[in-house]
Formats: structure tokens, sequence, C-alpha cells
């Protein structure tokens, strides 16, 4: 098999750079290890920056999203028992942010894949990246009990945070960079309209919860958990009755129950590795990085990476000149590490550390009060949760 460029995994970066190639002309195959239904359904993330939003319009893969998607334009903090609203386009001259699940998303995009673009095969796994330093890369995978091997210009590795691409750079090639916190997001799916109609992040004594939402008939929770915590040791009137406890404010805002559909343990980790390219294996998304969700950067980032290869290898086909290619790890590493010390300020802003001291939650509490009495504070958060522009 031949082709020009080699995607290793459809999640959304994968799925998207597929999109985008196919919109330029350029042919792709797509590897994914796992069966369609397994992709369509893993839930993660569900906030769709403007910068995102705007790509998947660009894209042709916005209908769906634009139909049944839920414009937000603000998110709450709570905390204290107080409640204080950070109101977007206000503080960024108009941006925003749109809930449409991650699930939705690479629904989307797989449809349109399998209409219009190259092959994506499902149940083909990657085995390995040989000869990234010369002109003809391959992936070895194997397809049905098969094993096969893909000829490429280019390959990129969209293959997640577990996948085989990052390991198959050279041993002492490059550096990571990693923090592992000690709680986890224990998250459930709950058939019942949000209690809110915008996202709520409440930090409390207890630990840190957010009401989140699918749907306006589908909720989305979370509650902080101690690292290591099964999902079975939370009975269902326990999680509710520990999320009503931290989202409790001073004017009796009631939280609305419903059946939990879904119920996992999300742990929370930091982490990056440079560069993002050798020879001709690039890394995008949660391959090259992953971020604590509290900012909702982890889709983001996969967007924005595969969309600066995109970019860059159309450049190179029309002027002739890799300038852009050659830039792409430099140019994805400054938007990441934005996005790093943002996941990292709100994580450490709303979660209570399993040895916080008493001083440490006074200054969790300044800091939330400063963005609630601070124009400029607020105008931070805002820029930084819509989104880094696209260099
Ligand atoms: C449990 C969980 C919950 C999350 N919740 C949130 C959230 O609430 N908000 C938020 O912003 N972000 C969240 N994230 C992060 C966000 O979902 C990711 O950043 C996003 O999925 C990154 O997309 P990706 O395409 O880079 O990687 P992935 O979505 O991980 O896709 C990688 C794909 O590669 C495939 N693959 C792996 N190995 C191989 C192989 N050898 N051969 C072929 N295919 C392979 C995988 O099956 C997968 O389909 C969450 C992540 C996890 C793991």
């Amino acid at each position: 098999m031949r082709t020009t460029v080699g995607i290793i995994g459809a999640g959304p970066a994968g799925l998207l750079l597929a999109r985008l190639l196919h919109r330029a002309g350029i042919d792709s195959v797509v590897l994914e290890s796992r069966d369609r239904a397994y992709v369509e359904q893993r839930q993660r993330a569900g906030i769709l920056e403007q910068g995102t939003v705007d790509v998947l319009r660009a894209a042709g893969a916005g209908e769906r999203m634009d139909r049944e998607g839920l414009p937000h334009d603000g998110v709450e903090l709570r905390f204290d028992r107080r409640r204080h609203r950070v109101d977007f386009p206000a503080l960024t001259g108009g941006r925003s942010v749109m809930v449409y699940a991650q699930t939705e998303v690479c629904k989307d995009l797989i449809a349109l894949q399998l209409k219009e673009g190259g092959p994506l095969l499902f149940e083909a796994e990657a085995l390995a990246v040989e000869d990234a330093e010369g002109d003809r890369p391959r992936v070895r995978f194997r397809h049905e009990g098969v094993e096969d091997v893909l000829e490429c210009d280019y390959v990129v590795g969209c293959d997640g945070f577990w996948g085989i691409a990052r390991g198959s750079l050279p041993a002492g090639l490059g550096r990571t960079f990693e923090r592992v916190y000690p709680y986890s997001w224990l998250g459930i799916l709950a058939d019942v309209a949000p209690s809110h109609d915008e996202l709520v992040y409440a930090r409390h004594d207890r630990g840190f919860a957010l009401l989140s939402m699918r749907s306006p008939s589908v909720s989305r929770l979370y509650l902080q958990v101690p690292a290591g915590t099964d999902a079975e040791e939370w009975g269902d009137e326990r999680i509710w009755d520990e999320l009503e406890r931290r989202f409790e404010t001073e004017d009796g805002w009631r939280l609305a129950r419903g059946p939990i559909t879904q119920k996992s343990v999300t742990p929370m980790r930091s982490f990056v590795h440079e560069p993002m390219r050798h020879g001709r294996l690039f890394l995008a998304g949660d391959a090259a990085h992953i971020v604590p969700p509290t900012g909702a950067k982890g889709l983001n980032l996969a967007v924005g990476d595969v969309v600066t290869f995109a970019r860059a290898l159309e450049h190179e086909r029309r002027t002739g000149s890799a300038e852009l290619l050659d830039a792409y790890s430099a140019t994805c590493l400054r938007r990441v590490w934005q996005a790093e010390r943002f996941s990292y300020d709100m994580t450490t802003l709303l979660h209570r550390a399993p040895d916080a001291t008493e001083f440490e939650d006074r200054l969790q509490l300044a800091r939330l009060e400063r963005i609630a009495s601070s124009r400029a504070a607020e105008t931070d958060l805002a820029e930084a949760y819509t989104g880094f522009p696209l260099d």
C-alpha cells in the first residue's frame, strides 16, 4: 500500500487531518486499531473552542454541530457558596465556545471520510514506524490478522498517549516533561436536563466538581476523587449527594438528579514530548502532549496540531518550500505550552490536593476572588478558555 500521508489513529486528530488533506487534494490512509463502534462511543471531551468550531465549519464538518451543538457564552465559578459568571464575548471581543461531544465530532468526521475521503481502516493496528529519517517512511501494521506495510511520504502519529508513534522515535531523542496529579475525575453521564445552562466549575473544601452537559437532556458531571479510585466504589446516591454538597450555594440553587448511564475515572496528567517531529514522522494531539481536562484543551490542541501540519504540507506542495514543515514542532509547542500553563492553573486553582494546607486553601480563594473582582484577571481566563489563536 502506498500513500502521501500515513495517519496512525482515528481520534479527532487523525480524522480531522484526513479531512483537511482531502480538501487540499492530498491523499492519505488512516489506520485505526479499534472498531468503528468503539471510536464513536468513547466518552471524552465536549468543549470546542471558537477556533475549533471555525476549523470544523471550514472543513465542511460543521453542519450537525451547528444544528445540535450548544453555543456557550460563559462559565460559572463557584466557591465559598457563591457564584461568579465569566462572560466570554464581553471579555474577548465576541469569542465563545461550543458544547458538542467528541463522540459526535468523530461520528461526523468518520461519515465524511467514508463517503468522500481516502481509506480509513478500522481494526488496523500500527506496529511500528520504520525509516522515519529516510524519504520513504513506512508503517508496519496488522489488519484482519494479516501484516502489511504502508509506504508514505510522511507519517503522522495521531495515536494518542498510549500509541506507538512516540515510541518509534530513536531512544534518547528529545525530552519529555511530565506531572502526574494525586487526584482523578470520576465522570458520570446522566439522563437528566442540565441543572444550569452553562458549565459550573466548583471549588470546595471536599474537592472540585464540574457540571457540564452533552445535550439539553443529558448531563455530564465530574467529581474530584483520589488517584487510583475505582468507579464501582461509588454508588449512584453517593455520587449525587457528594455533587450536591460541592455545588451548594447560599441562594439555594438545586441540582437535578437522574439515572446514571455511565461512570468512569480519568487520571490527571500534564505531559509534553519535545520535539514533535523527527525526520518524516510528525506527532499530533495526545501522542505528543496531555493536559488535565480542567481547561478543556485536549481536543482543541489536537485540532491545532493537525491544522498546522495540513497548512505546512499544502504550503510545501504549492511553493516547494519545506519551511513550515520544518517549523511544525516549534509552532505547535508555542500553543501547547500556553494550554499546559492554563490547564495547570485551572487545575491547581480548583482542586484540593490531599496534603493541602489551610494557607493553600486561602490562596485558592484569593485567586478566585481576584478573578471575580478584576476585569484583567477575568479577561485572562476568558481569553485562554475560548482559545489561543492558530499561528
Ligand atoms: C478518559 C479521557 C477523558 C477525557 N476527557 C476530556 C475532557 O473532558 N475534556 C477535554 O478537553 N479533553 C478530554 N480528554 C482529552 C481528549 O479527549 C483528547 O485530548 C483527545 O481525544 C485527543 O485526540 P487525539 O486524536 O490526539 O487522540 P485519541 O482521541 O486518543 O485518539 C487516538 C486514536 O489512535 C488509536 N490508536 C492507538 N494506538 C494505535 C495503533 N497502534 N494503531 C492504530 N491506531 C491506534 C486509538 O484507538 C484512538 O482512536 C480526555 C481523555 C481521556 C483519555
